[in-house]
């Protein structure tokens, strides 16, 4: 039976995205409404809910994909880049498979709004 998540459907093949990277963990690909000239999506093959579903045995996982984000962005001409991770709708959280937005090639401001 195929997975309700989108992003499980998105490593699985089953719907389209324009993939960066995959290996046997993590998988990148564009964000499909960017937010910066450079904005691409970071996630474990893992399915998590979001960071609060995050258990000590997944540790060296998100490091793994917080490493591949800035690597990616590196390769991508934004060293200098935003790794966000929405935690909750109220965070702006709309897709519950845990991913790491990697934005850049714009000034950032601070606060988010
Ligand atoms: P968030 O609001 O933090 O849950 O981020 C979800 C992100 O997924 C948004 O930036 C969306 O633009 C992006 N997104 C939703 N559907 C797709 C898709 N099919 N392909 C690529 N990115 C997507
Ligand atoms: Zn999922």
């Amino acid at each position: 039976m195929s997975s309700p998540c989108l992003f499980c459907k998105i490593i699985a093949g089953e719907i389209p995205a324009k993939k960066l990277f995959e290996d046997e963990d993590v998988f990148a690909f564009w964000d499909i409404s960017p937010q910066a000239p450079t904005h691409f999506l970071v996630i474990p093959k893992k399915h998590l809910s979001g960071p609060g579903a995050i258990l000590n045995e997944d540790e060296a996982l998100i490091g793994k994909v917080v490493r591949i984000g800035a690597q990616l962005a590196r390769e991508n001409g934004a060293e200098q880049c935003r790794l966000v991770m929405n935690n909750g709708a109220e965070a702006g959280q709309t897709v519950f498979h845990l991913h790491l937005h990697v934005l850049g090639g714009r000034p950032m401001s601070w606060p988010p709004g």
